[in-house]
């Protein structure tokens, strides 16, 4: 029977260092990491995610500041509000929230940000620094997935790693993770499976990333024995959420699994502000 990955206990760790971290931060420079969120229009869905990040931020001594634009911003002003926000020497880092209404281009967006102030890693240069094995801001959810599977000790040197996913935010940046620590990497994604042979690539795997949005799609059987299984889907099934793996059938043969909720989701708003306090510490530690 697996043992069970969960999130928050990393999180807590992590938060713990960071917390000091930006203790001894303020006193050596006099002033603290600053997050600025960027929303545009009203989303339901994510007014959770924002109170958990200003709630978040706030507990570590990070200032957190919701911009909220209107949904009928138009593209040129929020660009501009990102050249603000880039040239103000007090604002550490920029998330922009997603969605965000369809007259604005999110990407060209995020590519504004200046990536010293990038805090969810997703602007090319930082994206480059992930394939060149060097990255100080990472996608939060692939730096996530690192941190779960590195918690269970394994040395990822010639496993073999087998990403279902390759998506921007997950799939690719976690490849070039796994990859920078010798894993033998495998990215699986919608051409795999309608080839059908997305089986036997995750029976090999000894560790398994799900990352596709689909309840169900990885049955339990084709799990090999003694893996380390991270399902990062978030899917709602009636009333309950699952991810994306059998959950009951596929702990009978890992040796690790996340649950879900409970095992990526509560990283990934700790790595934005990890992120954030290393976008602090590169424009104010010389
Ligand atoms: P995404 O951008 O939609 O990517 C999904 C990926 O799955 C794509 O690469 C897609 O390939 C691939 N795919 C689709 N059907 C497939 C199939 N039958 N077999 C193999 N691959 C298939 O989604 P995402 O943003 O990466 O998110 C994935 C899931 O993770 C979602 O459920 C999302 O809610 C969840 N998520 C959770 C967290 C968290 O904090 N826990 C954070 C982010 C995302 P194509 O693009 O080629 O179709």
């Amino acid at each position: 029977m697996a043992e069970l990955l969960k999130g928050k206990p990393i999180a807590d760790k992590i938060k713990e260092d960071l917390k000091k971290e930006i203790e001894g931060l303020k006193s050596k420079t006099g002033s603290s990491p600053k997050l600025v969120a960027v929303q545009i229009g009203e989303n339901a869905s994510s007014a959770v995610y924002l109170k958990a990040q200003k709630n978040t931020a706030e507990s570590l001594g990070i200032e957190y500041i919701l911009n909220n634009l209107s949904e009928n911003t138009k593209q040129d002003e929020a660009e501009k509000l990102i050249d603000t926000l880039n040239k103000d020497k007090a604002v550490s880092a920029i998330i922009l929230q997603l969605p965000v209404p369809k007259q604005i281009d999110a990407k060209k967006l995020v590519n504004l940000i200046s990536p010293i102030k990038d805090a969810e890693g997703m602007h090319p240069g930082n994206l480059g620094q992930v394939l060149l094995g060097n990255w100080k801001l990472a996608p939060c959810t692939a730096s996530a997935c690192m941190a779960l599977i590195e918690s269970t000790g394994i040395n990822l040197y010639g496993k073999e790693a087998v990403i279902v996913g390759h998506s921007e935010i997950v799939g690719k940046p976690l490849s070039l993770m796994l990859l920078s620590k010798f894993a033998t990497t495998t990215v699986c994604h919608i051409a795999t499976g309608e080839r059908g042979v997305l089986p036997e690539h995750v029976k090999r795997a000894e560790v398994l990333v799900v990352a596709v949005g689909k309840a169900g799609l990885i049955k339990g059987e084709w799990v090999k024995r003694g893996s380390i299984v991270i399902d990062v889907g978030i899917n709602k099934v009636g009333d309950t959420i699952v991810g994306d793996v059998e959950f009951d059938k596929a702990s009978q043969q890992a040796a690790y699994i996340t649950p879900v909720p409970g095992g990526v989701g509560p990283l990934t708003t700790t790595m934005l502000m990890k992120n954030t306090v290393e976008a602090f510490k590169a424009q104010k530690v010389k």
